[in-house]
């Protein structure tokens, strides 16, 4: 580690909470797949964000229409109208095929926007008791870190010593049918789910999972609310991991890539008769929906509109889950899940943690993130050309084959 790298390392454990425990690498500048560190140093990104640098870091479009839009206005508040508002809402729904988006900034907010969202709609239109509605969720579930949410995490770090927990939420195993149908009652108002779960290693549900959810929320009158946060916008080869199962929810939740990688911009996407509850006054946010936001959020729709980051993810994904499979088994991994450009890959304990083969990678020149103990989780830039993916796996079998 160098002298640059030391100080900015020292420097933030003295003036920062030490809710992170990040790689030590100290990054000064990216482009498309690969960072340079403050001692001019390149690496391989194969977090991409956890996915919020989809399209790679500082893609031309997403930089043109940024400074395009911030020569005009950058932000109004939701005080006034501006002219890239109506737009982006507009063309957001239409990717999603609803009708009405409501905006935030950061996934965590636009999760509270769903659960806040799903309540109303209980109260005015499913007719729920006042102050009586329930939104079952999945056992280690990941959807943010405020207040309301960690309240029905199942992972105690996430969790304890944040109490008093909003109530509201029942749990239920991921993946189990049976366990949902026994948890909805007259009260549900929702079902939230990611469609694959992201921080918890990248599970894929058990075929049949969600369309099960689909037809069990149809026949119950409850919403089926998909976190598309990480899964969605491209990373599994379709624009949503709902598509794998030809499921379409009744409200999505994104955030992360619709901002491009440039500025936080989420949003809820749902029906009129959901997002219609709505009255002047009863939810907002002072950034939500910004100019620059709806600037960058608009060439992100357009991009993914064109199905070639889809196309692509499928493709190298493709490449990434036949590569990967090779190393189950002798090659120091255990077991590998995921779709598309998406990978949680199991460690086999003689090798490490899944911390130290990060740290390993990370002296070899790419960079990962490790979850929960003994996974490491693989979701390069969209962008990436086939030839370094290829390196980064190379280094991967290296490690793994030194260890
Ligand atoms: N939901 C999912 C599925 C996520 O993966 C994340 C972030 O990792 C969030 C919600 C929270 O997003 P944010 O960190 O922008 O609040």
């Amino acid at each position: 580690t160098g002298q640059g790298t030391a100080q900015a390392i020292a420097s933030a454990e003295a003036h920062s909470a030490h809710n992170y425990h990040p790689l030590p690498v100290v990054v000064s500048s990216a482009e498309g797949a690969w960072m340079t560190d403050v001692e001019g140093r390149r690496y391989l990104d194969m977090l991409a964000g956890y996915s919020a640098l989809n399209f790679g870091h500082r893609n031309q479009r997403l930089i043109d229409a940024a400074k395009a839009q911030l020569e005009r206005v950058t932000l109004t508040s939701r005080a006034f109208h501006h002219d890239r508002f109506a737009r982006f809402c507009e063309q957001l729904a239409e990717l999603c095929g609803m009708e009405m988006v409501l905006p935030m900034n950061t996934g965590a907010e636009a999760i509270e926007t769903a659960v806040k969202t799903a309540r109303k709609w209980g109260y005015e239109v499913k007719g729920v008791p006042d102050g009586e509605a329930r939104i079952v969720v999945a056992s280690g579930n990941f959807h943010g870190r405020t207040t309301t949410v960690v309240s029905f995490s199942t992972d105690p770090e996430a969790r304890a010593g944040f109490g008093p927990y909003t109530p509201g939420f029942d749990v239920v195993p991921y993946g189990d049918v049976a366990a949902l149908e026994a948890a909805v009652t007259d009260r549900t108002v929702a079902v939230l789910l990611e469609p694959i779960q992201g921080e918890a290693g990248v599970l894929v549900p058990p075929p049949g999972y969600l369309a099960a959810v689909r037809e069990l929320t149809r026949a119950r009158n409850v919403l089926f609310v998909a976190d598309e946060i990480q899964s969605g916008l491209g990373r599994t080869g379709r624009t949503f991991a709902c598509e794998h199962e030809g499921v379409v929810p009744d409200m999505y939740v994104l955030g992360k890539a619709l901002g491009g990688g440039v500025v936080p911009v989420s949003a809820v996407v749902s029906s009129a008769e959901v997002l219609g509850v709505y009255r002047p006054g009863e939810h907002g946010s002072t950034f939500g929906g910004n100019p620059l936001a709806c600037a960058v959020g608009l060439e992100v729709i357009a991009m993914l509109r064109t199905g070639e980051f889809q196309e692509r993810a499928a493709r190298l994904g493709d490449h990434l889950h036949e590569q990967l499979g090779r190393l189950v088994g002798h090659g120091g991994v255990t077991q590998v899940r995921g779709r598309g450009l998406w990978a949680g890959v199991d460690i086999a304990p003689e090798h490490g943690t899944g911390r130290q083969i990060s740290e390993r990678l990370m002296d070899r020149g790419v960079l990962v993130k490790d979850t929960h103990g003994s996974t490491i989780r693989l979701a390069p830039p969209l962008v990436i050309s086939q030839e370094d993916l290829d390196w980064g796996l190379a280094q991967l079998r290296g490690v793994l084959a030194e260890s």
